[in-house]
């Protein structure tokens, strides 16, 4: 490891930051800069937050990986962003590619291994037609990569199996856009932070899995004192620190204390008459149900009176009242949140409530105000969302629902009509179950890894074991790497070139620094060979990163998505650019909906929600609705699982590096009382166990958890956490509920 000194005082301050200290710190040495031969500009490859770096190479390789100074980050990075070149030379990169043979994965040549793949998705749809097939993919992979695997499978192929871990982890947030906005993604930008005077943290540590956007929060508070900052967690993480009210709820209970929110503004008249009667719209439901009035949500919200829910909450009456009020008196609110929100069985509804508390209070198309959620993986949102690389969707905001939006794209892709089909894919968790009961049966999986990541894993491991399963990625093994017909290496990050889109809808280009190892290469690559292979060559005509990037572009031409302008030149040159931005002189749009601010708004006044088509946001109606997992005697406690600052997802990249190898990621938080009552003491391993699965971890007494609610990370390499997580889905985004799980904790002994 050669950390500068700088960058190991940025790494330290951050930690600090982040309220962290100690384990982020073992095995970092001080050494001397390596000289660089030239510097080109890149995209930290983690987190949603989409940071700007600089690399250094020297000698063919990547020597050195820098906050870029210009980039919206101002030169920060976290301790993951500095990770970025070591990630590329860890030991386990994937270099060649593999077949099974007599039960092992062999090494072979790409032809051997891309006959097979093919061969074994052409016998599959041979015995069960397209829709026994699918496409398993990941917001690691470019926006050209996502969209060509979309193309391959939804238009060739004629399959809409095709789905992907943001599937698991912002599918609430996606379905709360589109039904509320019209269009999915974040109407503001980071350059709000400064501007808010009140920020609304719900269900994201921010402090540890989105730092560097978190000390930008932290600037302004240090430079407008009278910024507050109200943070809904059931942990007090680091980001509840600097919290000016921090709501310690009962996980699964957001809706109940939203509402409950909601009620108080209308109670106390925070609220904005003018903006409701111009600007919004009430429902229940769907977007296409009856519209209701205001005086309907006052009467829905009755049920929801703060003193009513509290309990539920476990909370104060007067502690949601005093949110309320900081929200209502905010001059300028900026909500951010993550899987917190998303990761429940009622994930969609607790979206649309965040969206309607700024709806109420007109607190969006200002600088400073608006609801921003957060996304956890580099390029989750353009990649995933935006191409429609889910199983119920199109390219641009399109549904594979709607016949026009689907002859829109047949024509577009040059396909017959009628070649998509109308039917919705499986979501990702339904369609490991598909896989599990032979119904899928073969699968090409990019760059993420099931396997661990699903909830419930157990129970799908099988499924995946029994399909023919293609699996692409950087690192071998991974687990679902071990379960892999075929396994292709990919390249990383500054080995391919291609397009990142980050949280505030900023696309970036990553471009090809570095040979990759071995006879690694490029999704893209790999997803033009097997379409040949499969007859669909000609569908695929768009080869290079720039040819697909111009296809998608005329394909979102038009929509509420329109990145025109957006050129590869531009890309090249610039740090990134914002979308919407519709000719090559837009400068990019900070706040959607704004007249004179986004290109799309073409009414006057406040604001124009266009991707509504009576320009009307919509506030809806939401039940807080019962909990899936009910607790009982066998289960009495509420599993809850997150990230921390060093790791990434499940460990297979940062797990690898030497530097983070000694950073606890098996350990079981839980409150100092609950252990006392249990007999267990920090270190002890304890048993965690759902009415799916269990998993020993070691004890963590702390007082960050409530009593009754146990905290895992998602990391853990030698654990499967997810194998007590629960597969109950939300109805609507069908986003598994990873937050809550009913659980036991029994101490164990040690090799028991
Ligand atoms: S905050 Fe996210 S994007 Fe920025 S350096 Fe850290 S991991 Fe990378």
């Amino acid at each position: 490891m050669n950390l500068t000194r700088r960058e190991l005082l940025q790494y330290f301050s951050l930690t600090a930051a982040a309220g962290l200290s100690g384990p982020g710190c073992i095995g970092w040495t001080r050494e001397e800069a390596i000289p660089v031969d030239s510097w080109h500009k890149s995209v930290c490859r983690f987190c949603g937050s989409g940071c700007e770096t600089r690399v250094g190479l020297r000698g063919g390789k990547v020597v050195k990986v820098e906050g870029l100074q210009s980039g919206w980050n101002q030169g920060r990075l976290c301790i993951k962003g500095l990770l970025n070149r070591e990630i590329l030379y860890v030991s386990d990169r994937a270099q060649y590619p593999m077949v099974r043979k007599n039960g092992q994965l062999v090494r072979t040549s790409w032809e051997e291994a891309l006959d097979a793949a093919a061969a074994g998705f052409r016998e599959a749809i041979a015995q069960g037609g397209p829709d026994a097939v699918a496409f398993y993919g990941s917001g690691q992979l470019f926006t050209q990569e996502s969209y060509t695997a979309n193309k391959l499978f939804k238009g060739g192929i004629g399959t809409n199996n095709v789905d992907g871990n943001p599937r698991l982890c912002m599918a609430s947030a996606a379905f709360g856009y589109k039904s509320v906005f019209g269009a999915d993604e974040p109407s503001g930008c980071y350059d709000d932070i400064e501007h808010a005077t009140l920020f609304f943290v719900i269900g994201a540590n921010m402090a540890e899995c989105h730092p560097v956007v978190w000390e930008r929060v932290r600037d302004r508070i240090r430079t407008a004192p009278e910024t507050r900052v109200i943070v809904v967690d059931p942990r007090r993480t680091p980001t509840a620190r600097d919290a000016t009210q921090h709501l310690q709820l009962r996980p699964g209970t957001d809706v109940a204390l939203l509402n409950a929110m909601a009620h108080e503004l209308l109670n106390t008249n925070l609220v904005d008459p003018e903006f409701i009667e111009n600007f919004v719209t009430f429902r229940k439901g769907t977007a296409d149900s009856p519209p209701l009035t205001l005086e309907d949500l006052r009467k829905f919200l009755a049920d929801y009176a703060p003193e009513k829910v509290a309990d539920l909450c476990g909370l104060s009456s007067a502690e949601i009242r005093e949110a309320a009020r900081l929200f209502g008196i905010s001059q300028a609110a900026m909500s951010f949140w993550t899987m917190g929100l998303n990761q429940q069985t009622h994930g969609v509804a607790a979206n649309r409530m965040v969206m309607a508390l700024h709806l109420l209070t007109g607190q969006i198309g200002r600088p400073g105000t608006g609801p921003f959620s957060m996304t956890g993986q580099p390029n989750a949102g353009g990649g995933v969302r935006d191409t429609g690389t889910l199983a119920h969707a199109l390219p641009a905001g399109r549904l594979v629902t709607k016949e026009h939006d689907r002859h829109d794209m047949e024509k577009l892709w040059g396909l017959p009509e009628g070649r998509i089909s109308p039917n919705p894919g499986l979501p990702a968790v339904q369609l490991f179950e598909a896989m599990r009961e032979g119904k899928v049966r073969a699968a090409l999986v990019m760059a993420t890894n099931p396997a661990r990541s699903l909830p419930n894993a157990d129970r799908y491991r099988p499924g995946m074991e029994k399909a023919f399963l293609v699996v692409s990625d950087s690192i071998f093994p991974t687990d679902t790497a071990r379960l892999a017909d075929v396994f292709l290496p990919a390249a990383m990050w500054s080995e391919k070139e291609g397009v990142f889109s980050q949280s505030e809808r900023r696309y970036h280009l990553v471009e090809k620094l570095v040979d990759p190892p071995g006879e690694a290469r490029s999704d893209l690559e790999i997803l033009v060979a097997l379409g040949e292979r499969l007859g669909h060559g000609e569908l695929l005509k768009a080869r290079t990163p720039e040819a697909v990037w111009d296809e998608w572009r005329k394909v979102a031409a038009g929509t509420s998505y329109d990145f025109t302008g957006i050129t590869y030149a531009r890309l090249k040159e610039l740090p990134g650019l914002t979308w919407p931005c519709p000719t090559e002189q837009h400068p990019g749009t900070c706040r959607r909906y704004v007249p004179g601010e986004d290109p799309l708004a073409k009414k006057e006044g406040r604001i124009d929600f266009y991707a509504r088509p009576d320009g009307r946001a919509i506030v809806y109606l939401s039940e807080q609705g019962p909990f899936r997992e009910n607790l009982s005697s066998d289960y009495p406690m509420i599993l809850t699982t997150g990230r921390r600052l060093e790791h990434w997802h499940t460990a297979t990249i940062t797990g690898r590096v030497p530097e983070l190898k000694g950073i606890p990621m098996d350990y079981l938080e839980l409150h100092p009382g609950d252990a006392a009552v249990l007999g267990v003491k920090e270190g002890d391993w304890v048993q965690v166990t759902s009415a799916r699965g269990s998993v020993r971890l070691r004890a963590k007494p702390s007082m960050r958890v409530r009593p009754g609610v146990v905290f895992a990370l998602m990391h853990s390499m030698e654990h499967l956490v997810n194998a007590a997580t629960s597969d109950s889905v939300d109805p609507i985004s069908a986003q598994p509920e990873y937050k809550m799980a009913a659980v036991r904790v029994e101490r164990v002994k040690e090799g028991t």
